[in-house]
């Protein structure tokens, strides 16, 4: 194996997307954010994807087209064989479905494999990251939403296709509306957007936060992980609430679903679980111990260790030769 087989990856997300370029021993040579666009559709998604690989490639002193294959982590409903992605809800006008695969090598020269973004950021730390150690793992990312994946036994468990979706059970029956239309889900309590329409629910009734002062002295238009952080960092009592509760219902969550697979481990990433680290790591052990059924060898939980890069790196697994990926770990 030489050094000059690179690839790259690429992890849309709601908000940014994250390209990074590696060395077959996954060595970041070279990476590039850039935001997600707001306005238009898939093709402008893909064109700004396209752009971030580019800048990632060259801070490594790479044209795209020299790259081995570029891997995609996005959300939404992926057939990798098809290199489509339909019903990306979180991106605009990504309804139906979008040849994804063919827009990216089109625009990159480079051949394209997409897998679901929660997923192969959870690969990632199985394979490289926290949970080495373990054979069994929940990634849970703590983000604008909360995502979830799971690696069983060494292999990665999609279930029929929508596995892992943690930020879905539930932890209160008839609870806070979710963003996906149902009640009393994990994520309506702990997802990032979750937490922002009940603390602009509970300004408008008169409360005082400074959460959007601040957004706005930062130049924002959301409560971003940083906005919570700075808000925090002041004392700011609906801040410290949401996210009291926020902790609650992970630890309820992440009990629940450690009842139900008893894995070895827990790893927790995503924008906001990277932003509080290892405190709130301790804080969510402390939450979701009270909910093991069993208590004796309760699972262990550590902070994702690739951090923001995580997503983009796992999606360079994808663009791995086979069985290569499988070996690292
Ligand atoms: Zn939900």
């Amino acid at each position: 194996m030489t050094s000059t087989r690179v690839r790259g990856g690429i992890d849309l997300g709601g908000t940014k997307i994250q390209a990074v370029v590696v060395d077959t021993e996954h060595r970041v040579l070279g990476e590039a954010r850039e935001p997600t666009p707001t306005k238009g559709g898939p093709a402008d998604v893909a064109a700004a994807m396209a752009k971030a690989l580019r800048a990632a490639a060259d801070e490594a002193g790479l044209q795209p087209a020299a790259l081995e294959r570029v891997g995609v982590g996005s959300p939404g409903a992926v057939d990798a064989g098809a290199g489509t992605v339909a019903d990306a809800r979180n991106l605009p006008g990504w309804t139906g479905s979008f040849r994804l695969g063919a827009a990216l090598s089109e625009a990159l020269g480079a051949e394209i494999r997409i897998g679901n973004d929660v997923q192969v950021a959870t690969d990632a730390e199985f394979q490289l990251g926290a949970g080495r150690p373990y054979d069994s793992i929940i990634g849970v990312f703590w983000g604008t939403g909360v995502g979830g994946g799971l690696v069983l036994d060494g292999r990665d468990w999609l279930g029929r296709g929508a596995a892992g979706e943690i930020g879905h059970m539930v932890v209160e029956i008839g609870g806070a509306r979710c963003p996906c239309g149902r009640r009393g889900c994990m994520e309506a309590y702990a997802g990032r957007r979750g937490m922002e329409e009940e603390a602009r629910r509970l300004h408008d009734a008169g409360e005082y936060t400074e959460l959007f002062k601040i957004m706005q002295k930062k130049g924002h238009d959301r409560l971003k992980s940083s906005v919570w952080e700075h808000a925090l960092k002041d004392g700011d009592a609906i801040a410290r609430r949401l996210l009291d509760r926020a902790v609650k219902a992970l630890g309820a969550g992440i009990g629940s679903a450690v009842n139900l697979l008893d894995v070895e481990a827990v790893i927790i990433g995503g924008g906001l679980g990277v932003r509080f680290g290892e405190p709130f790591r301790k804080r969510i052990e402390r939450q979701t111990l009270k909910h093991l059924f069993v208590d004796e060898r309760p699972p262990a939980i550590h902070v994702a260790a690739l951090g923001d890069l995580g997503g983009a790196i796992g999606a360079s697994l994808l663009a791995a030769g086979e069985g290569e990926a499988a070996a690292t770990h």
